[in-house]
């Protein structure tokens, strides 16, 4: 993201922080201008119908419904399948259980029990042994939670076979599944692996139209007509009806059909970014682990959010997401040259900071 900030000395910030960060493009903001919209409540803006039947015909689902963030779309498919007291299982460290702020307990009474990935990702055999027969002592578990790509899992993608595998199981034992694709459009971009092929496996998905693709707001919820209708009355319920949105899901529909492939240069200065961070002293990373746009390294010596707080001051953003850990997300806003430019504040700092 390059901006300015305003004083005497006006320059460019490179902001890594993540690729939500993005802003509106001059065609985008054009074809929001454009957009034709009516009462979305009552069913009547074309522009969000559109975007909602495009996303869905992507996602292989009979439907789909326009939300404005994926933590909604995330709560609202946990509200949908389940009851109060239900148990849902995801990974130690999804979005659903770190990042939104202990909704599926406060919107649905729902249970998280976690299961700890490798970078995210757990087998058909770890779901297998997390599995608890029926006792009227257990909350009764319906619902598994998958995220691809994995954010804090720095971006990994889940193999398809092991999709598959942990599908396998979880219909064994009647159970549903949701997919959190908030960037699931970096994981299809990076495998060819087409965005449906994925979903197949769910009864839900979620898509983020505001993180890579650089919408300025917006996700969707995909699945059965049945649920999806479903999930349209809780997001009522939660204040989520919006009326004349056919103006920000323009910006979406913009974003789903131009910014998709072009992910792929995010994930080539990703690339770029890993292996000169790896040569870096101090810094600890395997650049061969990042597939997307994500990396996430370790730092040895200064604490993360210090070091990063420096880093801002040079004019390179990024995030720490631990006592030592350093997120770097690229994006519609970053260029390899922006990328060249943050390397060369990075490593500068690093040596000030007396790691070289
Ligand atoms: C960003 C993100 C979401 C949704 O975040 P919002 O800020 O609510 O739009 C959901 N899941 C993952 C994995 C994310 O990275």
């Amino acid at each position: 993201m390059t901006q300015t900030i305003s004083g005497t000395q006006a320059r460019r910030i490179i902001d890594l922080r993540s690729d939500t960060v993005t802003l509106p493009t001059a065609e985008m903001r054009g074809a929001m201008a454009a957009a034709e919209v009516g009462d979305d409540v009552f069913g009547e803006d074309p522009t969000v119908r559109r975007l909602e039947a495009r996303t869905a015909e992507i996602l292989g689902k009979e439907a789909a419904v326009f939300v404005p963030s994926g933590t909604m779309a995330n709560q609202l498919a946990i509200r949908a399948h389940t009851e109060p007291g239900d148990e849902v299982l995801a990974e130690a460290n999804a979005h659903i259980v770190y990042y939104e702020a202990g909704a599926p307990a406060a919107l649905s009474g729902a249970t998280c029990r976690c299961l700890t990935g490798r970078r995210g990702i757990f087998s058909g055999a770890d779901l297998e042994a997390a599995l608890r027969p029926a006792d009227i002592h257990f909350p009764p578990t319906r619902l598994v939670c998958l995220e691809n790509t994995h954010n804090r899992g720095g971006g990994s993608v889940w193999p398809l076979t092991e999709i598959a595998g942990v599908a396998t199981v979880a219909r064994q034992h009647g159970l549903r599944l949701h997919l959190d694709g908030a960037r699931l459009w970096n994981a299809s971009v990076a495998t060819g692996v087409p965005e449906r092929a994925y979903a197949t496996h769910f009864e839900s998905v979620n898509v983020c139209f505001s993180k890579g693709l650089g919408a300025p707001v917006g996700s969707a919820l995909a699945g059965s007509a049945e649920f999806v209708a479903r999930a349209r009355r809780f997001r009522k319920q939660l204040g989520g009806g919006m009326r004349q949105a056919g103006i920000i899901a323009a910006g979406a529909l913009f974003a789903l059909e131009h910014h998709r492939a072009r992910l792929a240069e995010d994930h080539v200065n990703a690339q770029t970014l890993a292996r000169r961070l790896a040569t870096l002293p101090g810094v600890e990373l395997d650049p061969a682990s990042f597939e997307t746009n994500i990396v996430v390294f370790r730092l040895d010596g200064v604490p993360a959010r210090d070091w990063v707080r420096i880093l801002d001051d040079a004019g390179v953003r990024l995030l720490a997401t631990g006592p030592n850990l350093v997120r770097a997300v690229t994006h519609l806003g970053v260029s390899a040259t922006d990328i060249a430019a943050a390397l060369e504040i990075i490593k500068d700092s690093l040596r000030r900071n007396g790691r070289s």
